[in-house]
Parts: C-alpha cells; structure tokens; sequence
C-alpha cells in the first residue's frame, strides 16, 4: 500500500488554525485593533458594517510597513515582534504569534493599504483564501488600513453559525470596549454602519473608563484604587458601594493592558467589599494590573484572555489589600435599601437567614402555640421534595383559572399559623383572612391540605410577564403615568439597546424620545409599575435584562416583556401590605401559568400537611 499521509497546503492549514483565533467578527476586530496598538498608533477608527458580516474596517496612524512585510504580513508565523524563543517571556506587545492576518486572510476577503512615513506612497495589496489577488501602489496618508470583508465568505458552516447581528455586533462592542479602556490616551472611533457610535478623544484614565461604563455621572461613582508593590503594580477604580449593580456586568480586568478573564481575581475584588455589599450586588469594576512580562504566561488561551500568574496568590492578596484600602480611604459607609430600587433580586434561597430582617418564625401544625414548631428553613430545606403542587393547584383553580376575582373563594386562605388541625376542615365559614408574608420574600397563604408559599417576586415576575406579552401582541397600548418630562443619559451602548426596542416600550406604557446623541425624554411610565421604582434603574434594569437574554435567543418581543417583567417586579425583601398580598395572590391565579416566572423559578410551592407531619415526626 502506498503512503498516505501529506501536508497540507497552507491555505487550508490557515483556515483550520483560523479556527482557534477568529471565532466571529469580534475576535478579527480584537486582533486588528491589537496590531493598531502594536503599531504605535495614536488615532484608531473602526468602521464596522452588518455586524462586521459584510466588513470590519480598523484604520491606523501607526508605524505602517514596506511593501515586502505587507506581503509577509499575511502569512503563518510571521510577525516582527519576535526573533527567539526568549522573546516570548519579554513581551510588552499584544500580538507576537504572527497568527492573526495569516488566519483573517484565510478566511475573508482582505484589502491592506499601508504606507510607512519615510515612503512616498502606500502599497495597496487585495488578498482572498491566503493568497495576494493584487498589489498596486496607492497615495495615502502614512499609517495602516485593513478591511475584513465577507468574514467566513469560504467557509458557509461558519458563517451560518455566527448569530444576530444583535448578538455579533454586542461582541464586537465587548472588544472594543477593552481595547478602549486600557487606552486612554489613544483616540478611538467606531462607525456602525454609516453612525458613529463612539468617539472617544485621549483622555484622564477615569474619564475613558466612565465614557465607556455609563456616561456623564459615573465618575462620581468611582473610587480609585492605586497600589504599588514589590510583584505587581495595581491601577484602576471600583465603584462605590451604593453604585453595585444586581446584574453582573462592567467588571473588568487587565494585565499589561490585555483584557483577561480570571474569577480568582474577581473574588479578591468582591470579597475586599465584604459587608459593604448586600449578597447579590455586584461591584463595578476596571483593574490594571501591571506584572513583569516574565512572571505571566500570555500563551496558554488562544485568544489570550486568560493568563498564569507565577504569584498568583501574591497578587490575590495585594488586589483585595489595595482595593479594600480604597474603599477605607473614601470611608464609605453602607447605604444599602433594600427597599428602594435596584434592591437585589436573584434566590435567596442560598442566602444564610441572618441576612434578612428578623420575622417571628412561623409555625404550623401546632397542637398548643408553645410547641417547639418547624423553622422555616428546614421546610425551604425540603421544598424539592415537596413540589407536588399541581394537583393542589387544579383542585383549587378549576374555575379560578378563567376568572380572575374567583381564586379568593377556592383558595380558603387562613391566615394564622398557630390553629390547630381540625380548623382545617372547616375554612369557608372563617371567611378570608390577610396572608402572611416571611423574610419579606415569600407569601404564606392556607389551602385546605397545607398551605402554598409564594415566591413573590417570581410571582409579579410572571403576572407582570403575561401582562407585558398580551399589550405586545395584541399592540393595545397601556396607560402611562405622567411624570415632569426628565431627561436621562446612558452609555452609548445602553442608548443604542434602547433605541432600538423604544416602539414597543411605548406600547408597555412609556412615553420616551430620543434627545440627542445617548439621551432620552421620558415623559411617561408604565401606569402600573411599582411606584417607586425610579426611572432610571427601571431602563437600566430593563437593557440589562434585555441583553443577558440575548444569549437564549427569544424573539425581541418575547425578551422585552421577559425583561420588562424582571424590572418592574417587586423584589424579594419588599415588605406587603396584606391588600397587596392578596392583591397579588388573585392575579398570579389569573395567569395562564402561575406556577413559574418567565425564567423558569418557581413562583408557588406547595406543602401537604400529612407530609410536614410524617417529615417532621409531628402527629
Ligand atoms: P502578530 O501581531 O502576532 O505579530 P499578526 O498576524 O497580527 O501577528 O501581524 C503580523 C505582522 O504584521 C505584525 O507582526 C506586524 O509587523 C505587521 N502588522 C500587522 N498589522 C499592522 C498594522 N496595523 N500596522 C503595522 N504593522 C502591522
Ligand atoms: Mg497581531
């Protein structure tokens, strides 16, 4: 038999290796932008068209190159950056593995216009599947141009597999961002399509980081955390305690000015806040490390977002040193509401009790009042095993289902605790009494063969989703409650979510224009939202959500009313009136599905008292 293995022509040994370095339009945007950086460019504009689908343009006032290295440039393994294997532990650029044009060009189309400022012209060379189509002479300005075109245009499976131009032109927002934030004394610009989205002139490091984190008040919100020591140099800010978002979000790290992931450090950061933060809020973040290039290796992720430190505990321990340091400095003391906006959503079930309010603990099933009785989180320890709602939930909303005002008559709430078992079989004739809420965040209401605990949030999470879901569909506008018309900023990234989805939150309630660049007028609220919900953190709250669903890919009417539903809702640890209980009760049986919120929670749990007694050893 004959031989059979061959080496592969470089074209296609190209495309494969493109593969591990461009995964989308945004990891082509990361690597050009990085060779704009590499170049000493001090002006950077990115124009980008149908979520660099169609074209990734980076343009550069760099060093340029020769006609030779831009022919060169697009090959494997060349790069000017290094010359030996030593290199590599000295590197002060972003690049040095020579992968990245070779793995775009195998890929794309490429046209490479580049001129050095001691030539009198440029070269402009036209290249596709790895190979130079064209090379010509060309005037221009000394610096860099690459146009990435018909990203994926020989290889269909990727290209089907990129998804919205949503979700592509999010990620290349993402590396833009990064790139922009660790260099502020460059001038970026990004063009989408024929609008300019950023334009971000050189700046003070905290200016930049606020330009890109959240517009004109963000400053105030930032402390800064400087700290220099023997191992690694820290720079950058945290936000102050009060500013910590409930979603996770602009958190951000950097070691010599590379974007990296690193949860070992995320938890230096988050556990120097320690008390200063409620469980589930999430600090802001933008942290420069600074670390001798020998002492890391850059090489062991392909997109090189994540690193190994030699002293990694080192440094754990000096980040959250110098960051707690900062957060004494400004001697911020806890201003945490839980009951304002922004109050933290998220399960609290995994939160120790302590946490929360102090509520007389409810007891059930007591024959005297002063029975030792069953804690509440020993019954929410067993809430699993006890989800056998449904037939409890058709035998009580057989009618109740279609009619909204009926579920107080099947329901036979009790309201207290402390009676004894027979009262059970005789409900009715006691008539209703007020529910009872516990830690603030669960409904506690009687049925005849136990009770069911309503998860409040996840409750109004699913009234207030079917609501939103009918208004879009049937396109019935809802009232608005008036407000003084207020003007409000977001960061441009924010802004371009929002005007994006601003029809159909006029139909949810809201009166809102645009006004200007990132600016909006509202002028109108949805009716029944909450009412003390501030505006803001209700958009805010909204685009955040917005966006965290783009990952599940719901149509967009489906993900507004999903996150308008999760913005509008009533958080756990918001104290109820009995009205507003009940209130809440009734209208979660009205709902087609009550029994889950729109992400999936359960919103009622049910316990059998047969099962509680046999459980817990009561008779
Ligand atoms: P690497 O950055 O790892 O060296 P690349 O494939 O990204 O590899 O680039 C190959 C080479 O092309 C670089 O080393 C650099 O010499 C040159 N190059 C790429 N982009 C630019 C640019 N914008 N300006 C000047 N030179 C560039
Ligand atoms: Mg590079």
């Amino acid at each position: 038999m004959s031989d059979i293995i061959q080496l592969l022509p470089d074209a296609i040994a190209n495309q494969i290796a493109a593969g591990e370095v461009v995964q989308r339009p945004g990891s082509a945007l990361k690597e050009l932008m990085e060779n704009a950086i590499d170049a000493g460019a001090t002006t950077v504009n990115v124009f980008i068209k149908d979520a660099g689908k169609t074209l990734i343009q980076v343009v550069d006032n760099g060093c340029g190159m020769s006609p030779r290295d831009a022919r060169l440039s697009i090959e494997r393994h060349a790069t000017s950056k290094i010359r030996k294997a030593e290199d590599i532990f000295a590197i002060r650029t972003m690049g040095f593995r020579g992968e990245a044009l070779a793995s775009i060009a195998a890929i794309a189309q490429v046209e490479l216009k580049t001129r050095r400022q001691s030539d009198e012209h440029g070269v402009l060379l036209q290249v596709a599947n790895s190979e130079i189509i064209s090379e010509e002479a060309c005037q221009m300005i000394p610096g860099t141009s690459i146009s990435v075109k018909n990203l994926f245009f020989n290889v269909p499976a990727r290209r089907n597999f990129l998804k919205s131009d949503r979700m592509e032109f999010n990620h290349l927002l993402n590396e833009f961002q990064r790139i922009a934030m660790a260099y502020p004394d460059i001038f970026f610009t990004l063009h989408r399509d024929s609008q300019e989205v950023y334009h971000l002139p050189a700046v003070h490091h905290k200016q930049r980081i606020s330009a890109l984190m959240g517009g004109s008040q963000m400053p105030k919100k930032l402390i800064d955390v400087t700290e220099e020591t023997d191992v690694v140099g820290i720079s950058g800010f945290v936000s102050k305690p009060e500013y910590s978002k409930k979603a996770r979000g602009d958190q951000y790290f950097f070691v010599n000015k590379r974007f990296i992931r690193s949860p070992f450090l995320h938890h230096a950061v988050v556990s120097a806040f320690e008390d200063l933060l409620p469980a589930d809020a999430h600090p802001l973040y933008a942290i420069f490390l600074d670390v001798e290039p020998h002492k890391i290796d850059v090489n062991v992720h392909p997109t090189k977002q994540e690193i190994k430190f030699e002293d990694e505990r080192l440094i754990y321990n000096y980040l959250k040193v110098a960051v707690r340091h900062a957060l004494g400095k400004y001697s911020i003391i806890p201003r945490m509401d839980f009951d304002q906006e922004g109050s933290f959503s998220q399960d609290r079930l995994n939160q120790p009790m302590q946490q929360f309010p102090e509520v007389p603990t409810p007891r059930f099933n007591s024959k005297a009042t002063n029975d030792p009785g069953i804690s509440f989180s020993d019954v929410v320890r067993n809430r699993h095993n006890l989800e056998n709602w449904e037939s409890i939930y058709e035998g009580l909303t057989a009618s109740a289902a279609h009619t909204p005002d009926a579920p107080q008559a099947t329901l036979t709430l009790e309201s207290s605790f402390h009676e004894n078992n027979s009262d059970q079989n005789t409900p009715a004739q006691q008539g209703l009494k007020a529910p009872y809420q516990i830690h603030g965040m669960y409904i506690v209401t009687q049925i005849k063969s136990g009770f069911l605990l309503i998860d409040q949030q996840a409750a109004h999470e699913r009234i207030l989703y079917e609501r939103f879901k009918q208004i879009l569909e049937q396109q019935t506008p809802s009232v608005q409650r008036q407000l003084f018309p207020k003007t409000l900023e977001f960061s441009p990234k924010d802004a371009a979510v929002l005007s994006e989805i601003m029809e159909d939150i006029r139909l949810l309630g809201f009166d809102i224009e645009a006004f200007g660049k990132n600016a909006f007028i509202v002028n109108g609220v949805p009716e029944h939202l909450s009412g003390q919900k501030e505006e803001r953190a209700l958009l805010e709250t909204l685009i955040d959500q917005f966006n965290r669903n783009l990952e599940l890919r719901l149509d967009a009417r489906e993900n507004i009313a999903r996150s308008m539903a999760r913005s509008a809702a009533i958080r756990s640890g918001q104290l109820l009136e009995p009205t507003e209980m009940q209130g809440l009760i009734d209208q979660l049986f009205a709902c087609e599905i009550p029994f889950k919120s729109p992400s999936g929670k359960n919103c009622i749990i049910t316990f059998d008292l047969d099962e509680l007694a046999r459980r817990f050893d009561h008779p």
